[in-house]
This record gives C-alpha cells, structure tokens and sequence, in this order.
C-alpha cells in the first residue's frame, strides 16, 4: 500500500514556450478537473507570463513560479531578472541550476549557490535542480556529483533559512531524451538526497524536503515514480506543454494521495 509522508507535487516547467494566450487556454483548460485537488500543482512560467498570469487567475489551486534568475538584488545587468522583481510580479518559486542552466549557459555551483542566497533572502521559494550527465552516468558518478551540487548549491546557509527548499533530481542524460530514469534509481538517488541533506543540516528538515524527479515523465511512467518513498513529486517539461499529459499526470498523483485516505 502506497504511504506518501508528504505532500505530491507536480511541477510543470514550460522553458521558452506560450504565449499568454495560449497560457490562458491551458490554465482555464486544467482548473475545472483540479479544483478539489491535494495534489500540488506548480507551472514555472516564462518571465513575461508572471505577472498577467497571476493577476488573472489569482486565488487558484496553481502555484506559479519562474525558471531562473540572477544572484545581484538589482543593477546593471542587461537581460537579467532579480528575485524581488519576480516576487513583484507574482512569483513565489524559482527553478534555480536547471540542467540546461548548467550546460548551456555554464552556471556552475558557486553562481547557483548565490542564486539560492538570493531567492531565500528575498523570499521566493527555491528549487534547487541538480543532475549528472550521461558520461558522469555511465562512470558510476552520480552520488559524487550530486553530493558536490547540494553541497556547493547550500553552502554557507543556514537550516532555518531552507524552509521552503525544494530539490528536483533532473538526471541530465533523461532531459528532454525519451529516456527516463527507472522508478528504482529515482528512489535511491532520492534517498541519497535525503540522507545527505540530514548530515549537512537535521533529519527533521531533510524529512520535510520535496523532492521532485524530472527527466523524460510521460503519463505512462508517472504512477511509477511517484509511489516511490522518497519521490514526493515530478518535475516535467515536455508533458507540462500538452494540457491532456499534464492533466493526466496530475490525475495519478491524486490517485495516490486517495489511495492513502482508503488505507488509513
Ligand atoms: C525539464 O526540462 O525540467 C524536464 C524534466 O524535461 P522533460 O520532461 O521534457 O524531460
């Protein structure tokens, strides 16, 4: 029997696409199968949809957020975007070192380091997206590089700051490749993550995190992953731009979190 210790989460990121228009229609689409929902929902939207967004459809079950921004408050930095501004425009998470963040724009920890002090500063909820590459796969790497990516992605803040953290295991190799990871390496890469983030700060905080994995969920796979202990939630891109593989994702979660009613 499926026994979630906390709460799902499904997280669409939609990357460089929608119009506002078309944004409009999939949102007034999903809210009438999702209004009673438990499960979370999450869109990480494009900058120019935030703010027309959230003030048209305020008060529902939708939590919206961006998928970056930069480590200064303010200043002159052609192009970028800073926390308070996304705050201001009605943002109340941030993907932060998505994985094509890290290799196509060669972020690197240090500088998604200070993006986490930024956004926990500022008050916007962080979700720190971590993930190895295909080689650093294939070489046995993953625990070393995702120790390296929370260790370095979380130095020097502290516990009580992390409160609204939350980790998306994005295996790079599974991105936007057909090719997702199986059910049982999500779980134990999870657990890796739990555990590491019990040692670096306490076991109540690692307990709470959320921990979402992303990389390549379809419909088909989602059930799957998310009746794993440690997989608290789902991170997609492609399956968050079609409103049916979205909905129906959101529909297995949801399933699960009733399951759990009956059981009790
Ligand atoms: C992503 O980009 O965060 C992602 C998980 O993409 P996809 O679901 O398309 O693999």
């Amino acid at each position: 029997m499926v026994q979630k210790e906390r709460a799902l989460v499904i997280t669409g990121n939609w990357k460089m696409y929608k119009t506002f228009d078309e944004a409009e229609a999939f949102i007034n689409g999903l809210l009438p199968n999702v209004k009673d929902y438990k499960t979370k929902i999450c869109l990480a939207l494009p900058y120019t949809l935030i703010m027309p967004i959230t003030h048209n459809f305020n008060d529902i079950p939708i939590l919206f957020g961006a998928q970056n921004m930069n480590d200064a408050s303010e200043g002159a930095f052609t192009g970028e975007i800073a926390a308070r501004m996304l705050k201001d425009a009605g943002a109340q998470f941030v993907l932060l070192g998505h994985s094509e963040r890290r290799h196509l724009y060669n972020e690197d920890d240090a500088f998604i380091n200070r993006k986490v002090k930024r956004a926990v500063k500022d008050g916007i909820s962080p979700i720190l997206c971590i993930g190895e590459t295909k080689e650093e796969h294939e070489a046995n790497r993953a625990q070393e590089v995702i120790t390296r990516q929370i260790k370095e992605g979380l130095a020097g803040i502290e516990v009580e700051q992390l409160h609204s953290l939350g980790i998306a295991y994005e295996p790079v190799w599974a991105v936007g490749t057909g090719k997702s990871a199986t059910p049982q390496m999500a779980q134990d890469i999870h657990h890796f993550c739990r555990n590491l983030l019990a040692e670096m700060f306490t076991p109540e905080f690692a307990e709470k995190v959320i921990i979402q994995y992303g990389g390549s969920v379809t419909p088909s796979n989602a059930e799957e992953l998310l009746i794993q202990k440690d997989v608290d939630g789902l991170l997609l891109g492609g399956a968050s731009l079609s409103l049916d593989s979205f909905t129906q994702i959101i529909n297995h979660a949801e399933s699960i979190l009733n399951r759990k009613v009956e059981s009790i």
